[in-house]
């Protein structure tokens, strides 16, 4: 049996832990049975991005027409754009799993780990070919970081036809013409703006009486709006049965009794026919093979890892990470974890793990990003907090991009701490990062965002101008372009 210092199961975020180890002299080895990088590098956020990149320029040219700039769209080289996204991601998965061999100080098992106890497993190569070999090792500590995979909703008669996951519908080699996507979350929201930019006619089936239902309710309400011009939107609706008509999928889509204000009001149940059926119902841990019923780990009831808030799981020298674990399902709180187990691991530190000011994106059309609470949150809370939102088109830049339902929402405390913030709009995802910073410098005030000096004419000063509002600042210089904005 080979010993290591270090033993972290799943080649994503958690293979950060073991070259952390080896550059401190450790003995560290990663287990992995796919491409390296995990669900991000080929499965997840890097393809999903470059395809909402070409959407994107697909919808900048359908609407050139608007900027008065004669643009046509002759056609999308649909199987070369999947071709190619596919070439440049596993190529990058590759050149990690190189990299990686190179290392001094940490050995890569290709294979399925599982647990035969606290700290011992057995790999189960993927197959018997060039290094992957049966084996067995040991952890002085062992990191869990094996993220996780599509859920499989309870659909009648799904075991009877094909459906696609996000696994499977990155790289199709042709696009579908009518697609129905089961799940209005992100995955289901960005994939659905993707597709439908690009040609295909899609429906989305939504349980909640919104899409992407996690986000402030103001922030929801825009992207459901906005999809429901490139998408038949089913909110309020979830899929009951599953069916094939000739070739095509047909699903039958009922009333979710989530009717809310934006919800399917009619109480009809829908047929929805289609030529591929992707379903994007939400993702579940990867702990089912793991074995971890041989060791002291505790699971919840849906089979994330439990942990303290140093991320240490329940059995000693065995800590988890990323995806695996629920809170937050997100890369970049993945690499962060990553982060806080090397120091707890390497450094014998007692380092806590803190979401407070961890921001998210999604990557529709119009972009969202949030940090905080949402208004929702804090109102259940009972917590008493004062918000201003201020559209796109009071900067200039909101304005020259004609950005009309973009929005950014301040939301602080009565001492002026900031508790959230969301943002609809071009370039959400990268705005939404100064918030972060002030909240992330400890005890951050709108003060701290609305005391800082913003480019002009660029988008943040829509961030400036809503923090503004809720500061108390002498001699403001915040722009307010609303009465100008409008237009045909
Ligand atoms: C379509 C899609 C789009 C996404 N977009 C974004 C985005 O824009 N931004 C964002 O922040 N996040 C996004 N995510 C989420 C992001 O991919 C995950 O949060 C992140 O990859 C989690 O990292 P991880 O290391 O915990 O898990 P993973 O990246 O899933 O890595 C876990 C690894 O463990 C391996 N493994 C599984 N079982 C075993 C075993 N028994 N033994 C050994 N290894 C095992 C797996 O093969 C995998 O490689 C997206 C996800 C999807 C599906």
């Amino acid at each position: 049996m080979d010993e290591y210092d270090i033993v972290v199961l799943g080649g994503g975020s958690g293979s950060l832990v073991a070259t952390a180890a080896a550059e401190t002299g450790l003995e560290a080895a990663v287990v992995e049975p796919g491409p390296l990088g995990g669900a991000c590098i080929t499965r997840g956020c890097v393809p999903s991005k470059a395809l909402i990149h070409r959407a994107d320029v697909v919808t900048d040219v359908r609407n050139a027409e608007a900027f008065d700039v004669d643009a046509r769209l002759e056609g999308v080289e649909y199987g070369e754009i999947t071709a190619a996204i596919h070439d440049t991601v596993y190529e990058k998965a590759d050149n990690q799993a190189s990299n990686l061999r190179d290392s001094e100080g940490v050995s890569l098992y290709r294979g399925d780990g599982r647990f035969v106890d606290d700290r011992t497993l057995e790999i189960e190569p993927v197959d018997e070919s060039e290094d992957e070999r049966a084996a067995k090792i040991r952890g002085e500590t062992v990191v869990v970081a094996v993220g996780g995979r599509p859920t499989v909703p309870p659909i009648d008669g799904l075991d009877d036809v094909a459906y696609l996951t996000s696994d499977d519908a990155l790289f199709l080699a042709e696009r579908p013409d009518e697609l129905v996507i089961v799940g209005g979350g992100y995955i289901g929201a960005e994939l659905g703006y993707f597709f439908a930019a690009v040609g295909t006619e899609v429906s989305i089936v939504g349980r909640s009486d919104r899409l992407v239902p996690r986000e402030d309710d103001d922030v929801s309400a825009v992207v459901t709006e906005s999809l429901a011009n490139y998408c038949d939107v089913y909110t309020g609706y979830e899929a009951a049965e599953v069916g094939t008509d000739g070739d095509a999928v047909v699903v039958t889509a009922e009333p979710s009794g989530d009717d809310g204000d934006a919800g399917n009001e009619s109480g009809d149940a829908v047929e929805l026919a289609a030529d591929e059926l992707l379903l994007a119902a939400g993702r579940r841990p990867n702990t089912d093979t793991l074995g971890v019923e041989a060791t002291g780990v505790e699971t919840d009831d849906r089979g994330y890892v439990e942990t303290d808030q140093f991320l240490k799981t329940s059995a000693d020298g065995v800590w988890a990470l990323g995806d695996v674990v629920e809170d937050q399902p997100y890369k970049h709180a993945a690499d962060y974890e990553a982060r806080v187990v090397a120091e707890n691991v390497l450094e014998e530190s007692q380092r806590a793990v803190d979401y407070e000011a961890m921001p998210h994106a999604i990557f529709t059309e119009p972009q969202v990003a949030s940090v905080g609470r949402t208004e929702g949150e804090l109102a259940d809370d009972g917590r008493d907090y004062e918000t201003e939102t201020v559209p796109y088109d009071a900067a200039p830049m909101g304005m020259i991009l004609e950005a009309d339902d973009g929005f950014v929402k301040a939301i602080a405390g009565p001492d002026g701490e900031i508790l959230g913030c969301h943002v609809v709009g071009p370039q959400a995802s990268s705005l939404i990062h100064e918030v972060v910073v002030a909240m992330d410098s400890g005890g951050g005030t709108v003060d701290d965002v609305a005391g800082s000096v913003h480019v002009h004419p660029a988008l943040n000063e829509v961030v400036y101008a809503a923090f503004d509002e809720l500061a108390d600042t002498d001699y403001s210089t915040a722009p307010d372009w609303r009465d100008v904005g409008g237009r045909d």
